[in-house]
């Protein structure tokens, strides 16, 4: 295979330090890398290296195979009882006339409006107040399980799970077993953020902890659910956190085996309390992705939000570890948006998402949420007359 021809090509290089050499042998030996090396690979490793190396994982897990969804997202509210300095999103509740709070019956007619759309998987995630407790999301998943069953609810981070169970006076195990009963299928990876709680305590203060978010997840695990786990960097942090951050999850995914994607999130710097932090640069978000694909050995995949960092960085990322875009956006979530994102109005017909794929060489995948395929899109064809489709925005106060 090409990628391992090129790992090959690299180690002959006369240049490279005896410590990147160790890592790219390790590598190619299929051998796990320690955390010093993690650090190492952040400090030393530069583009071309790195691409060659996390790119060589990448095709030996996947191929060119690079999988998409098709979901819609419900963000109940963007108020919040929290103030994470990074939020753009959030409005704090003296803020409120910029808020919004969707009722449960609003909150369920835009699941409705999706019926007959070809949509595999509803993310719901927002802002954390008290009404929205666990007796709400109990009856609001149960409502969509009812009205349409094969539809999976992807739903609430570690940060909601927390604050509702607190409130009910219930343990994690109980309240992740409730919310399973009810029709949670998955848990997505938000309210990661940066573990170590020197960065945690500047940027997250008051949510919930690292332990915690790591708990709720193996409680989740144990029951045989699945999540996602992601990292905000590029703001504060030093590298070293960015590592500890991840042997922290691959610590825990040798345990459960629960998680399915890792998703480094970008740190922007739009209309937030950290707008004097500059925001990284291309060429760090791809290495990143890279030192992610290389230090997770124990996670299958390595998702980018095409919506967040553009179509064009996205494309590059595909040779980068990255093996999922997400999905055909349709303008549901402002999460991206608001914090300064490329694409304000994210939306990509699945043709448009395909193409993208294929026009840097590599096979679209439509997957469900727990990467069964749904299309292979391969050798399929549009029709001439196919219009981009997309989805009419709910309603927004
Ligand atoms: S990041 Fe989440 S928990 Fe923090 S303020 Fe924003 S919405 Fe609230």
């Amino acid at each position: 295979m090409e990628a391992e021809g090129n790992l090959q090509l690299l180690l002959q290089n006369p240049d490279l330090s005896a410590d990147l050499k160790h890592i790219a042998e390790k590598v190619l030996n299929n051998k796990r890398i320690s955390f010093d090396e993690g650090v190492v690979l952040y400090e030393q490793g530069d583009l071309g290296y790195l691409g060659v190396l996390a790119n060589y994982i990448r095709e030996k897990k996947h191929g060119d195979k690079t999988y998409f969804n098709r979901n819609f997202h419900i963000e109940p509210t963007n108020l919040c009882v929290y103030d994470c300095k990074f939020c753009s999103y959030s409005r704090l509740l003296k803020q409120k006339a910029e808020g919004w709070e969707y009722t449960m019956d609003e909150m369920f007619k835009m699941v409705t409006k999706y019926d007959g759309e070809p949509v595999t998987e509803v993310h719901i995630v927002g802002g954390v107040l008290p009404q929205y407790d666990v007796p709400f999301y109990q009856e609001f998943f149960s409502r969509i399980r009812a009205h349409r069953p094969e539809l999976h609810i992807k739903a609430l981070t570690p940060v909601e799970y927390h604050y509702i169970f607190k409130k009910a006076k219930i343990d994690y195990a109980t309240g992740m077993r409730l919310m399973q009963e009810a029709g949670l299928d998955s848990i997505p990876g938000g309210g990661a953020e940066i573990f170590h709680q020197e960065v945690r305590d500047l940027i997250a203060k008051d949510k919930c902890t690292a332990d915690q978010w790591l708990d709720i997840h193996e409680e989740w695990h144990k029951l045989g659910g699945r999540s996602n786990a992601t990292m905000l960097y590029g703001h504060i942090e030093k590298f070293w956190h960015r590592v500890d951050h991840m042997e922290r999850l691959r610590q825990l995914q040798d345990k459960t085996g629960g998680f399915q994607a890792f998703i480094p999130l970008k740190f922007r710097n739009q209309d937030n309390q950290m707008s004097h932090v500059p925001e990284s640069t291309v060429i760090e978000d791809l290495r990143n992705y890279a030192i992610s694909r290389i230090y997770l050995d124990n996670f299958d995949h390595i998702k980018a939000y095409w919506a967040m960092i553009s179509r064009n960085t996205a494309q590059l990322s595909l040779n980068f570890g990255v093996d999922d875009i997400d999905g055909t956006l349709d303008d549901t979530t402002k999460i991206y948006s608001m914090a300064g994102a490329e694409e304000q109005h994210p939306g990509m017909s699945t043709k448009q998402l395909v193409e993208l794929i294929k026009n840097v060489g590599r096979q679209a995948i439509e997957r469900d949420t727990l990467y069964n395929v749904v299309t292979d899109f391969t050798n399929f064809e549009f029709p001439e007359e196919s219009k981009p489709k997309y989805y009419k925005l709910p309603v927004i106060n």
